[in-house]
């Protein structure tokens, strides 16, 4: 086992201040939120001096978003390409994605249903932190990604991507970390319960089949990813789907289908966190 270099960490910190956020959310995100009510108390009570607040499903809970590469890497390989540790090998620090063969980029897909997710999961009381600001950027680094999971010491932390697989190549897998002999061991455990309970849901809320390419049920199990070997917390990533392929290139260009993917995304994050 290798410990990884602090200064790894630290000087993988390429964030663009300007937001380019378009997303959008649509209005039937939350609607699966379980509703949970705090106060029982009849609304003519005479005693009730004040209501307590509402009380949300994901109240106190940290969630980690990941949207996988960024907008601008394809502009600054050297920074991108540099090689970090990722403890089972040594890897670029980030990479540019996939696209649609119409030009869609993986970079902006993941950055608009990760600000969707963000939306829906606040309004359901989380705290959520994202690992870009912009889709206009450059990295961070896996490395970095990763980092900012475990600063934050979320409950739970998600990448999300899109694949560029051969085109007869369709559906969606979800990624869990693989013990390495390193500190993500300890949460490889309940990154499988995620990864099972994202996969339930992602599954129930697109329709989208699971992958007929990799993985066995939409479930794949790696140890050279960056992002997962890093986490210290219970992270998985999310391939949702393969941008290649001609059908599903359509439905990630279409917006209210990215809000259906935002919002499964976010129950399956929920069923794991309400578990
Ligand atoms: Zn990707």
């Amino acid at each position: 086992m290798r410990a990884l270099p602090a200064s790894v960490l630290a000087v993988c910190g390429l964030i663009a201040s300007a937001c380019g956020g378009t997303g959008s959310g649509g209005a039937a995100a939350g609607q699966a939120a379980p509703a949970t009510t705090a106060a029982q108390a009849s609304p003519s009570s005479a005693t009730a001096k004040q209501a307590p607040p509402e009380a949300k499903p994901l109240d106190g809970k940290v969630i980690v978003i990941d949207p996988g590469h960024n907008g601008a890497n394809y502009r600054h390989p050297a920074e991108i390409n540099r090689k970090v540790n990722v403890l089972t090998q040594w890897k670029a620090c980030d990479t540019t994605g996939t696209s649609t063969n119409s030009g869609y980029s993986e970079a902006a897909f993941t950055w608009d249903v990760s600000q969707r997710m963000t939306k829906i999961l606040e309004r359901r009381g989380a705290e959520v932190k994202l690992t870009r600001t912009s889709n206009d950027g450059v990295g961070p680094c896996i490395t970095q990604r990763a980092a900012i999971g475990n600063k934050a010491k979320a409950d739970a932390a998600i990448s999300v991507h899109a694949d560029g697989a051969a085109p007869s190549g369709h559906g969606f897998h979800v990624i869990m970390p693989k013990k390495i002999n390193g500190p993500v061991d300890k949460v490889v455990g309940a990154s499988s319960k995620l990864g099972i309970s994202v996969r339930d849901a992602f599954r129930k809320g697109t329709g989208l089949p699971y992958s007929t390419y990799i993985g066995r049920n939409a479930l794949d199990y790696r140890s050279d990813l960056g992002g997962l070997n890093l986490s210290t917390v219970p992270k998985i990533f999310v391939e949702c789907g393969n941008m290649r392929n001609a059908g599903e290139a359509a439905k990630f260009q279409d917006p209210k289908f990215r809000q259906k993917i935002a919002l499964a995304l976010a129950n399956g994050l929920q069923h794991y966190l309400e578990a």
